[in-house]
């Protein structure tokens, strides 16, 4: 690992003016925030990441979670994945945030991860991870061989020319069928940006995963008051039981009246260069008997444009049998 300066900077403002030196936002970046650095130090001991500063942002005051005045919730950027995935509220309130974090990683990594860090991992494409291998996240414009090379765990949603690599969250996922919102402070003041709206899809510019800035430090991730009565679930299919990244993901948030689906919110995890919301699923549920006809129809509709490549065609029908049955599930509970 190269040599690099460690700094503890007193308050969020210290903390903001440092990283606004940096040339670039997050990725590439020579000055980062570190939380848990479950990512980041790794991706150092790599090479793949090498700034010359970081910043441990570990004492600001951003640990602690809070009820909104509308009934939601308020998370700081530095609470634990363990203490998130534990508290009261969550698992009875937001249960399918609490069974996505506890299906992620390990015991050890959970304590240590933070809320911010977990929203912004990086990809386990392992072309990315070997500097000696072109990659054009790491590097733009010098190729991308995981679309003729191996692409078994790789997107099948939102790819393109220049990037087919998953966004490897389990956490993201719940919070995009949760409708969260993150809370940005950076050099020109505090803005709020809509999940869905965080992460960017790779298109010509892989390198640039996210809409923050240089300078811009996540302070918090809110969540509306629960929808009355929802029935929550987060199903994660993966190689083996525990330790590994999702295949194949669903976040469920269903509403029933007279038998019927009355809202839905769904989300994919394992198959999307982002976290994938899906609206042409909820669509294809919302005032549908709930039975498996209609489940296997919103499946459908969610893995439609799907482009898969040449060793992972085979998530397009793991993607759709994990919704129908997350979908199954959380109707019968
Ligand atoms: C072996 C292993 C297995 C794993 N398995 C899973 C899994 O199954 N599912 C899963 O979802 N995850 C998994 N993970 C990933 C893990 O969840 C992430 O590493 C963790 O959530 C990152 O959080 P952190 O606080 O450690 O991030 P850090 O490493 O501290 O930071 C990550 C990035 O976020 C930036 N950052 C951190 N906080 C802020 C902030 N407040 N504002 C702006 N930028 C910030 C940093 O600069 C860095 O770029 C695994 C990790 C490992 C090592
Ligand atoms: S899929 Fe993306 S991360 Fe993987 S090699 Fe291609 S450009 Fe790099």
């Amino acid at each position: 690992m190269h040599n690099f300066e460690f700094i503890r900077p007193a308050d969020p403002a210290a903390a903001i003016a440092a990283a606004a030196r940096a040339k670039t936002a997050q990725q590439g970046a020579d000055v980062r925030f570190m939380g848990g650095g479950t990512t980041l130090i790794d991706l150092m001991k790599l090479n793949v990441e090498i700034p010359d500063r970081v910043l441990d942002i570990n004492r600001l005051p951003f640990d602690k979670i809070e009820d909104t005045a509308d009934r939601g919730l308020m998370i700081g950027a530095t609470v634990r994945n363990s203490d998130l995935a534990y508290h009261a509220k969550v698992q009875r309130d937001y249960s399918v945030l609490s069974q996505a974090i506890l299906q992620g990683a390990s015991a050890q990594i959970r304590n240590m991860a933070t809320v911010g860090g977990n929203l912004l991992q990086r990809t386990r494409c392992v072309y990315f991870r070997d500097t000696a291998m072109p990659c054009n996240k790491r590097e733009s414009g010098s190729g991308c061989p995981a679309i003729t090379g191996h692409n078994r765990t790789l997107a099948i949603l939102g790819t393109s020319d220049h990037c087919i690599a998953t966004n490897p969250s389990d956490m993201c996922v719940a919070l995009a069928a949760l409708d969260a919102t993150i809370h940005i402070q950076g050099p020109k003041g505090l803005r709020t940006v809509a999940f869905g709206d965080f992460h960017l899809l790779p298109g010509n510019t892989p390198h640039r995963e996210t809409v923050l800035e240089p300078g811009d430090l996540i302070t918090h991730v809110t969540l509306p008051a629960p929808s009355s009565g929802s029935k929550h679930l987060y199903l994660k299919l993966r190689d083996r039981a525990s330790y590994e990244f999702a295949l194949a993901s669903a976040a469920v948030v269903l509403t029933m009246a007279s038998g019927k689906i009355a809202r839905a919110r769904i989300a994919l995890g394992g198959v999307g260069t982002k976290p994938w919301r899906s609206p042409e699923a909820e669509t294809a549920l919302i005032g549908k008997p709930a039975n498996d006809t209609t489940f296997r129809q919103a499946a459908e509709a969610a893995v439609r444009d799907a482009k898969p490549q040449s060793e992972n065609r085979f998530k397009i029908e793991l993607a759709k049998r994990c919704l129908t049955h997350a979908l199954r599930t959380a109707a019968a509970s």
